[in-house]
């Protein structure tokens, strides 16, 4: 085996952008993945010949002159990707106490739209769009320059969403509506930083855009790039330890025996299991607490859904359904009432834009509820798990009824994913779905830097910076710059 440069744990977007950029800038990477296919959470799978998406499903940013459009255009990929924009005019509906608000691109139209529901607030949702803007701006890679420390960033990380909407306006159906789509960064009104929810919304009124046919496209011009600048990438080759030799990390033992050599070390997975990897002392006690107490985001069930031929209509946008008078099901998630919000979506047919092909529906689940399967073995976790997955996802099935009826006559067949699923697919802990959860009362602990006391070890994925493909796709400049410089990474980016 030689000795790589750089070796990089996980291939997810963090794993694939981190390996991209470096090999790009002449590095010899490898990227190591535990599973058969690459890509986490930009996976797709089939169903009776359709596509299904797993954990990407619409993106900001992507117009021409934005943020993330740079990013991948720097990267190589932008030409290659297959994207659809959503509605104009509504590219997410929020259904709210039995009425529905659009969402709209373009900020103007954003004000314009929500301000036929809301006249008496339109000077308020004007001081929402110029307050997201200030936010924005403080973040230096959002906003394609050099992080010199000479932004306000943290500020943000310390303020949160729930009090700054508050701030906004005294309207309590405004306030709720403009966090309705809050599922994308799980939103907990006093505990998310505002940053997030700035960061998210700015990308998506800019532009929201979907995948077409999927976002495994993504991984894959990304697997193509990585190959052509000379990296590797090695699938089923799940890494167990980081070996410490005369201070920094020597080698990644797989658990098939295979042991691979690298001057450095980027792990795209969880911190937490990361540290699990190494003993070395390098890495105080203190910090190895700090990052395994950290609390999870929630985890997810969903229910994907083949439909008939031609029996239901495309639908351009997202659908936000929530069940009670507040937006913020998390820390008021209850059992009894579940599912109190989901979201609802659809994918058209190859070539068509009238009908749809599948369905999705997706709302909160704790791990609590299937870690009585948790042992048994993958695909084969007996009745109860199955009989429980199908209750829940008929009681999913019969809301989306209430909404759109005549939906479950079209129904051809439906696949179910739990909290155990999420795990087992990502190695997340507890099948979380965004990994660690921000927290504005506790910002500073709650936020993870690239770098670690081990010289050679460096992390990436969705716990550094935010997650998202967008924060994601920061995250891994961030970590790429330790190796590469800021100011010389972020030139080259914004030149591309
Ligand atoms: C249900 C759901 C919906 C979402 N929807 C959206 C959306 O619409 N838009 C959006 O922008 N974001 C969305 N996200 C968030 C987004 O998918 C993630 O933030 C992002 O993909 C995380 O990328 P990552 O590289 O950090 O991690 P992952 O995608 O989790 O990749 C980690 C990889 O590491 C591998 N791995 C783990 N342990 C090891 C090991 N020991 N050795 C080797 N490999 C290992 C895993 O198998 C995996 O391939 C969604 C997330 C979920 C869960």
């Amino acid at each position: 085996m030689p000795k790589y440069d750089v070796v990089i744990i996980g291939s997810g977007l963090g794993g694939l952008l981190c390996g991209n950029i470096l090999s790009k800038e002449g590095m010899n990477v490898c990227i190591l993945e535990k599973q058969n296919q690459f890509g986490g959470n930009l996976q797709t799978f089939k169903r009776d010949g359709k596509t299904f998406d797993t954990g990407i499903h619409y993106v900001g940013g992507l117009g021409k002159g934005q943020n993330l459009h740079q990013y991948l255009k720097y990267v190589g990929i932008i030409d290659d990707l297959k994207i659809q924009q959503l509605d104009q005019n509504a590219f997410d509906k929020i259904n709210f106490e039995g009425k529905t608000y659009s969402y709209a691109q373009g900020f103007d139209n954003f004000i314009d739209t929500l301000a036929t529901d809301f006249p008496n607030e339109r000077e308020a949702l004007k001081e929402y769009v110029k307050k997201i803007k200030e936010i924005c701006n403080e973040f230096p890679l959002f906003n394609i320059r050099p992080n010199l420390g000479l932004d306000n960033e943290e500020m943000y990380f310390e303020e949160s969403v729930g009090s700054f909407l508050q701030s906004i306006t005294k309207n309590k159906t405004l306030q709720n509506v403009l966090a309705g789509n809050n599922m994308l960064y799980a939103g907990d009104p006093f505990k998310t930083p505002v940053a997030l929810h700035a960061l998210i919304t700015y990308s998506l009124i800019e532009g929201a855009y979907r995948f077409e046919n999927g976002s495994q496209q993504f991984a894959d011009l990304l697997i193509e790039t990585i190959q052509n600048n000379g990296g590797t990438l090695m699938n089923n080759s799940e890494v167990q330890e980081l070996k410490v030799t005369d201070r920094k990390i020597e080698s990644a033992v797989l658990s098939n025996g295979k042991i691979i050599e690298a001057d450095n070390f980027i792990s795209a997975i969880h911190p937490s299991v990361t540290l699990d990897m190494t003993d070395t002392k390098l890495l105080r006690k203190s910090y190895r607490s700090r990052i395994n107490d950290l609390e999870e985001t929630i985890s997810v069930f969903t229910v994907y859904i083949s439909l008939k031929p031609d029996s239901f209509p495309y639908l351009n946008h997202n659908y936000y359904h929530f069940n009670e008078d507040n937006v913020w099901s998390i820390p008021n998630y209850n059992l009894e009432k579940w599912p109190q919000e989901y979201l609802f979506f659809t994918l058209p047919k190859a070539n068509s834009t009238k009908y749809a092909e599948t369905a999705t529906v997706i709302t909160y689940m704790k791990y609590d509820e299937v870690k009585q399967w948790e042992n048994s073995q993958v695909g084969n976790r007996g009745k109860d798990y199955e009989e429980f997955k199908r209750q829940k996802a008929e009681i999913l099935i019969d809301q989306v009824e209430k909404q759109y009826p005549g939906f479950k006559a079209s129904i051809n067949n439906y696949y179910t994913s739990s909290p155990l699923t999420m795990k087992n697919y990502t190695g997340t802990k507890n099948g979380s779905m965004y990994g660690i959860v921000h927290d504005s009362n506790d910002a500073l602990r709650t936020r993870i830097s690239p770098k670690t006391k081990i010289p050679n070890l460096l992390l990436s994925g969705q716990n550094v910076n935010i997650h998202g493909v967008l924060g994601v796709t920061i995250g891994s400049v961030l970590t790429c710059t330790e190796l590469l410089g800021m100011e010389y990474l972020l030139e080259k980016i914004k030149n591309a």
